[in-house]
């Protein structure tokens, strides 16, 4: 689903990712792992088109979009602070994209309510973003880019500003909800248990190089 042949990107004299390849298959959960400043969100930006790449190749689903901009790569990012639209209600925010889609009042306000059951978050579609609690949010947000039915999911440590208890059910709750929709996802994280926990397959990035590509398990002995 994901290909990266060779990414590199340079800032200046900087070279933030250098010379990753990479492949996640289609329904895979692969976790990236780093520490902060190894080049993880510079490779989440160079796919979804928000940073050109000094060399190498970005195929998403076999398609070659090295040059095509954002709005034509079949990828969804999702930001670390998960902003939601604050002055619009919960089902309204979920259905940002859809509207931007060109999708219809009523199938809009279905898929809402559908993708909002999803994260269990029924009942709450009249709700204002600041009548959420921060875990109420972030399913929010993980609803609203589950609902453009993204070929690749990208999330830039979704849940790092949660407490440890909280992110620790948002974990099992991602793992279900990757289970039931089988979205390709690749899921950016400097937490090491977090990676071990959530991954099919893990990246292992240190100072723009990609070290490791393996299975949990397998990175683990080593
Ligand atoms: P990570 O996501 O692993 O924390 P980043 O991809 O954010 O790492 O950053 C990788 C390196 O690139 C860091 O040294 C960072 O300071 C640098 N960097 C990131 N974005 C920019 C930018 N827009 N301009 C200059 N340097 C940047
Ligand atoms: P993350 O924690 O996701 O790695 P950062 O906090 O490092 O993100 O960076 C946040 C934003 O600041 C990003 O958009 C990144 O491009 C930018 N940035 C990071 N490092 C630098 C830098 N050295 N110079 C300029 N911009 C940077």
């Amino acid at each position: 689903m994901l290909e990266l042949d060779g990414l590199t990107v340079e800032y200046g004299d900087l070279t933030a990712v250098d010379d990753v390849s990479l492949a996640v298959a289609e329904g895979e959960l692969c976790c990236l792992l780093g520490p902060s400043g190894s080049g993880k969100s510079t490779v989440l930006r160079a796919i979804s088109g928000f940073e050109t790449p000094a060399a190498g190749r970005v195929r998403i689903g076999g398609v070659d979009v090295t040059e095509a901009p954002p709005n034509e790569r079949d990828c969804s990012l999702v930001f670390q602070d998960w902003a939601l639209f604050p002055r619009q209600t919960v089902a309204e925010n979920v259905a940002f994209g859809l509207k931007m889609d060109g999708v219809g009042a009523a199938e809009r306000e279905a898929r809402a309510r559908e993708m909002l059951e999803l994260v269990e978050m029924e009942g709450y579609g009249d709700a204002y973003p600041e009548q959420l609690s921060g875990g109420q949010k972030q399913r929010v947000a993980l609803a609203r880019s589950l609902v453009v039915d993204p070929d690749l999911l990208l999330l830039d440590e979704p849940l790092s500003n949660l407490d440890r208890r909280l992110r620790e059910t948002m974990q099992l709750e991602l793992n279900e909800i990757h289970d039931r929709v089988g979205t390709t996802m690749l899921y950016v994280t400097h937490d090491q248990d977090e990676a071990f926990t959530l991954g099919d397959r893990l990246g292992v990035m240190e100072s723009g190089r990609l070290v490791q590509h393996d299975t949990p398990e397998a990175v683990y002995d080593d």
